[in-house]
């Protein structure tokens, strides 16, 4: 890493106190801040509105961070999966997938995952580090440049726990989100968390239209300690009311996602009581067939069983869906692709 300016990650405050800083009038800090999130060039001598002067000073003291495309995997369905190299060499991984309301990215937060989650290839080899604001734009850029195609929403739940890098999260949505930029609507963005109570508490308050996705997986405290360690910190029943709080505030729809893991939490009894946890909540379950990951033992549910466990939902009114398997035969589940890759080119993961 050199100790230049991380431009991308700027929000356009933090652009126009750096233009003041350096000697520059406020207004070029609109115009750069569009050459770099709506036209998105990767050199200041493309911004050609911007004299040379100033092009050759933002070049010696500020980086434009790009990320290297090293794999790309294209599944039958269409969806893709990108693996990104990080100028410190570490890797993330992000997917395109393309749905009849239009195309959606989902990238990464972190490299590698502390969260721990049993079922979960992203966290075997524990958290390298947070990503910056630019490695979670450059995700969605990049995919955007080389598809050459509309991005319209984007999820974020791709290797990390977004919750756990807080800041650079909103400061992500809204630099994705913001007229000079991308331009993408927060109603097309949603963030999906294992569930960090005080975290979920701080952005019902940041008054985002996003919708926010709760990894809940179980019916229960007892069930959801054997899949999750998050949940030994932070209490079932808690969260819960964490998640009332946060619709009552928000007035927004809240997801839950629900992995079905045979013989462990994809019985009817199982379905019985989270009808009852969910009941009277503004919110929509998403049942996802659990992925198989070769290090964990981990089996699916069959799809009786899944659509058994759908409709005592429905039954309870509760609506839910179940999880498209989009890409399933390119690994594009959570965090396997970084993993065989790093596997396969011996490196730490
Ligand atoms: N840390 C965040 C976001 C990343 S994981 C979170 O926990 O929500 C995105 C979603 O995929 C989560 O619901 C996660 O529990 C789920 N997931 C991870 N591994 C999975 C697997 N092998 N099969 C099915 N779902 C999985």
């Amino acid at each position: 890493m050199n100790d230049k300016v991380d431009i991308l990650s700027m929000s356009m405050d933090e652009l126009i106190e750096f233009m003041e800083k350096i000697g520059e009038k406020k207004f070029r800090a609109k115009q750069i801040y569009e050459w770099l999130h709506e036209k998105r060039v990767s050199s200041f001598t493309e911004m050609t509105n911007i004299s040379k002067a100033l092009q050759d000073k933002l070049a010696v003291n500020c980086d434009i961070v790009t990320l290297r495309e090293v794999k790309k995997l294209e599944s039958k369905d269409g969806t893709r999966k990108y693996l990104f190299e990080l100028n410190d060499h570490h890797v993330v991984e992000s997917v395109f997938m393309s749905y009849k309301h239009g195309n959606s990215v989902c990238i990464s937060s972190q490299v590698g995952c502390r969260m721990g989650c049993k079922f979960c290839a992203s966290t075997i080899g524990g958290l390298k580090r947070n990503l910056t604001v630019s490695e979670m734009l450059g995700q969605v850029y990049e995919i955007n440049r080389i598809s050459g195609q509309r991005i319209s929403n984007i999820v974020i739940m791709g290797t990390g726990e977004p919750l756990d890098n807080y800041d650079v999260l909103i400061k992500f949505i809204k630099i994705i989100n913001s007229e000079e930029g991308m331009n993408i609507s927060q109603r097309n963005i949603t963030v999906s968390t294992c569930g960090i109570i005080e975290k979920i508490n701080e952005i019902a308050d940041e008054n985002l239209k996003i919708t926010l996705a709760i990894s809940l997986h179980a019916p229960n405290n007892s069930i959801r300690k054997t899949m999750m360690p998050i949940a030994n910190a932070y209490d079932y029943d808690l969260l819960i009311e964490a998640c009332k709080d946060y619709v009552k505030k928000t007035k927004r729809r809240i997801t839950f996602e629900y992995s079905l893991v045979k013989g462990v939490n994809d019985g009817i009894e199982c379905a019985k009581e989270l009808s009852k946890v969910l009941k009277g909540i503004l919110c929509h379950v998403n049942l996802i067939p659990v992925n198989q990951v070769e290090e964990r033992s981990y089996r699916h549910s069959s799809k009786d069983t899944i659509l058994a466990f759908k409709n005592v939902l429905e039954k309870h009114k509760i609506p839910t869906t179940i999880r498209r398997e989009l890409g399933s035969d390119i690994d594009a589940a959570c965090g396997q692709l970084r993993r065989s890759y790093t596997k396969d080119n011996n490196k730490e993961v």
